[in-house]
């Protein structure tokens, strides 16, 4: 018998895994969004959600092959804190999937928010953790297959950081460099995990996603503003004095 682990908080979307992390079983996500053309349904997708009942959207966007792309093919060493395989952008989600399978792999359409739990509890000397990686589909065509195809991965990182004798916990999203303007945009949103909490999060940032290619520092990412910034003071509050997970919510653009 098949052990199996759930890496999703959300019942539609479970993805089943077995313990030993070889096949996996189930289950490509329904895409929130209608793909239009029925004789190559990855060129097309629609802009936007169907409603219940109402005729389907008529703004569609044509999605790229990834050689149409100007994604970077550069190497980068595997986000995984402690990892020190070198990976490329078509190897990442098969890597991670294999040599790193107690970490949560989720399928995730654009504007499609997923939360995970995480013990900020890292000292200052670690290295970054990678706490999910996400597969994002409707972005790109023509990257890896099976259940991975036609999706592009984003590692979601932490790693603390002192300033001034001050600690706080940096996280960031990392994934293919799309350069310039065209990088993958997110949002990020960090709250404590407990439904009687006042405000659904307490902290967010939007922005850029920081390339695979580039330095996984949590200085270098504290100074370019590029990720969520939360001082120990308030995380011990947000963990509720270390009783509590962190939930982070993360959703691409
Ligand atoms: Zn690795």
């Amino acid at each position: 018998m098949s052990r199996f682990q759930i890496h999703s908080n959300n019942s539609d979307d479970e993805i089943l895994r077995e313990d030993d992390g070889h096949d996996e079983l189930l289950v490509d996500i329904k895409p929130p969004f209608v793909l239009l053309d029925e004789e190559d349904p990855l060129l097309l997708a629609v802009d936007g959600h169907q409603q219940d009942g109402a005729p389907a959207a008529t703004t569609t966007t044509r999605v790229p092959h990834l050689d149409e792309t100007g994604i970077s093919r550069l190497p980068f060493k595997c986000p995984v804190g402690g990892c020190q395989e070198r990976c490329c952008l078509f190897m990442l989600a098969t890597h991670v999937s294999y040599d790193h399978s107690a970490l949560p792999v989720e399928s995730l359409w654009p504007n499609e928010p997923r939360s995970v739990l995480l013990d900020p509890s890292v000292t200052a000397d670690e290295p970054p953790r990678c706490h999910m990686l996400c597969l994002l589909g409707g972005r790109i065509r023509g990257l890896g297959d099976g259940k991975q195809r036609d999706k592009l991965p984003f590692a979601l990182i932490s790693s603390k950081y002192s300033l001034h004798g001050a600690e706080r916990i940096v996280l960031w999203v990392t994934g293919p460099d799309a350069g310039g303007e065209h990088r993958q945009r997110y949002s990020m949103e960090a709250g404590r995990n407990e439904s009687s909490r006042l405000l659904l999060y307490a902290v967010a940032f939007s922005g850029q996603i920081v390339p695979l290619h580039a330095n996984q520092d949590a200085e270098e990412i504290h100074r370019r503003g590029a990720g969520l910034v939360i001082p120990v003071q308030q995380l011990e509050r947000l963990i509720n004095s270390r009783t509590k997970l962190l939930e982070v919510c993360v959703h691409f653009h």
